[in-house]
C-alpha cells in the first residue's frame, strides 16, 4: 500500500466478523487522499470462495499491502466509507487544487507528438513543444520546463514512436524521421489476463438472477445511482495469469496519431483458466454450486480449452485482458531495453519523463491502480527535490 496516495479504512464490522483472519489495523495507512475500504455487503459466494481457496492450499493473509500477495486475501475498493461513493484522482487530487493558478485542464485532447531540439542521433535531445488536436484543430504548446508523458502503457510508447524515438526500421516503415535510436520503446509489454468461468449456483446464494425480479432490480438501480457499489456478485471466477506471463512489443502501424498501435500479448494462451477450473472440485465451492455452466464437461483437452478462450472474445465476457497493461517504457538499464532511469527520465533526454505504469519493468502481482498513484506521488517528490536543490 503506498504510504501516500491512499487512506485505508478498516472494513465494516459485518466483514470483520465474517473474515477475522483477513484484516488488521496494520493494513490501514492513512496518509493520502484516495479513500479505500472493503464494500459493506458480504456475499454468500465470497465466503465460499475464500474457504475454497484456503482448501486449495492458499493461506489467508492479513496484510497484503506489505508485499506478500501470494496467498488469498480480500482486496479493497476505492470507496469512501462515509458516503459509499467512488474515490478517485479527479475528486481527490485535481478538484481540491483546481483553483491554483498552475494547472490548465484540457479535455477531449489528443497529443500527436513531441517536437525535439537537437540533431538526429544526438543523445541530448530537449523537448521544445508538444503538438495536440483539440476540437479537430491542431495546436502546439511550447515547453519551458519539462514534459511528463502520462498517457498509459499503450499510448506513451506510441507517442514516443510518432516523435521519432524508436528503432529506425520501425520508424522508416511508417515514414517518421528518426530522432534517437531507442530499442526499448514499446518493448517488454506485459498484462494480467482474465477468463471468467460462470457457475450455476444453488438457490440459497444471491446472484445476478435476482435482477429478474423488477422490485429487486428497481432497488438495486436506485442504490447504484447513489453509491459506487452494487449489492450482487458476478457468479463466476476471475483467473489472473501468473506474473509476467506475456512479454511483447507494440508498434505504430501508421504515423496518424488517431490510429492505435498494434500489439500481441498472447491473450489466447491464458493458463490461469486451467487453475480456475480445478476449483470446482474443491469444497465448499463444490457442494455450494450446481455445476460449471461454461465451458462445462465437454471441454477436456488443451485444444478444447484454446477454442473456449477464443470464444470468450466474441461471446461471454468479450475481454481477455484485465486491462493492467504495463512495461512498455520500462525502468531498466538502457542496454536491457530500458526507457526511463530511476528518476523516470527518458535516457538521453534533458526534459522528458514517463509517469504512468508503463515504467513497470516486471509486472506486479496486484491491481495496478494503486501503483499509478505511487508513480504520481513519487515523481512529484522527485521534481520538488530537484527544484529545491536548484534554488
Ligand atoms: C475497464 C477497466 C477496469 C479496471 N479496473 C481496475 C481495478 O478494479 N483495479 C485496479 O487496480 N486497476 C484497474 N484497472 C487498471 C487501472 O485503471 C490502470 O492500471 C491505471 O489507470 C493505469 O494508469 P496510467 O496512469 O498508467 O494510465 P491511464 O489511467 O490509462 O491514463 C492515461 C491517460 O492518458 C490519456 N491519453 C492516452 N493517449 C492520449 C493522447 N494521445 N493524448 C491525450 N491523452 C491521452 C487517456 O485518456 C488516459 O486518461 C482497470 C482498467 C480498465 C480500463
Amino acid at each position: 500500500m503506498p504510504k501516500k496516495g491512499i487512506h485505508a479504512n478498516l472494513p465494516v464490522i459485518e466483514q470483520m466478523d465474517l473474515y477475522p483472519y483477513a484484516f488488521t489495523n496494520e493494513s490501514c495507512r492513512k496518509s493520502g487522499p484516495i479513500q479505500v475500504t472493503i464494500p459493506p455487503h458480504v456475499h454468500t459466494t465470497d465466503k465460499l470462495f475464500q474457504e475454497m481457496m484456503i482448501n486449495m492450499g492458499l493461506k489467508p493473509i492479513k496484510d497484503p499491502y506489505r508485499g506478500n500477495v501470494n496467498r488469498t486475501w480480500i482486496a479493497t475498493s476505492s470507496l469512501d466509507p462515509k458516503t459509499w461513493t467512488q474515490s478517485y484522482s479527479a475528486i481527490s487530487y485535481l478538484l481540491p487544487n483546481i483553483k491554483h493558478p498552475n494547472p490548465t485542464v484540457l479535455t477531449s485532447t489528443l497529443i500527436s507528438w513531441i517536437i525535439f531540439y537537437g540533431s538526429e542521433g544526438n543523445e541530448n535531445q530537449t523537448a521544445m513543444a508538444v503538438e495536440f488536436i483539440h476540437n479537430y484543430k491542431k495546436y502546439r504548446v511550447n515547453i519551458n520546463k519539462e514534459v511528463l508523458l502520462s498517457t498509459g502503457s499503450i499510448e506513451s510508447p506510441h507517442i514516443l514512436e510518432l516523435s521519432g524515438i524508436h528503432q529506425p526500421k520501425v520508424l522508416s516503415k511508417i515514414g517518421v524521421d528518426l530522432i534517437v535510436d531507442f530499442p526499448g520503446v514499446g518493448e517488454n509489454m506485459q498484462d494480467h489476463t482474465l477468463v471468467t468461468i460462470p457457475f450455476e449456483l444453488l438457490p440459497d446464494h444471491e446472484s445476478l438472477e435476482l435482477l429478474l425480479d423488477p422490485e429487486y432490480a428497481a432497488k438495486a438501480k436506485e442504490l447504484h445511482a447513489r453509491t459506487a457499489w452494487f449489492p450482487l456478485p458476478a457468479s463466476g471466477f476471475e483467473g489472473t495469469s501468473k506474473l509476467a506471463d506475456n512479454f511483447e512489443a507494440e508498434h505504430a502501424e501508421t504515423k496518424d496519431p488517431t490510429v492505435s498501435p498494434s500489439c500481441n500479448l498472447h491473450y489466447f494462451e491464458n493458463k490461469a483458466v486451467k487453475f480456475a477450473r480445478r476449483m470446482k472440485e474443491v469444497e465448499p465451492w463444490k457442494s455450494g454450486t450446481v455445476k460449471e455452466a461454461y465451458p462445462g464437461p465437454k471441454c477436456v483437452t488443451d485444444d478444447d480449452l484454446q477454442e473456449v478462450i477464443k470464444d470468450y472474445v466474441g461471446t461471454i465476457f468479450r475481454a481477455l485482458s484485465l486491462l493492467y497493461t504495463a512495461g512498455s517504457c520500462s525502468m531498466l538499464p538502457r542496454e536491457k531495453r530500458g526507457v526511463v532511469d530511476p528518476k523516470l527520465k527518458v535516457y538521453g533526454m534533458t526534459n522528458l519523463r514517463v509517469t504512468d505504469i508503463s515504467i513497470i519493468p516486471l509486472h506486479i502481482a496486484a491491481h495496478t491502480q494503486a501503483f499509478a498513484y505511487v508513480v504520481g506521488e513519487k515523481v512529484a517528490d522527485i521534481i520538488k527535490a530537484e527544484n529545491m536543490a536548484r534554488n
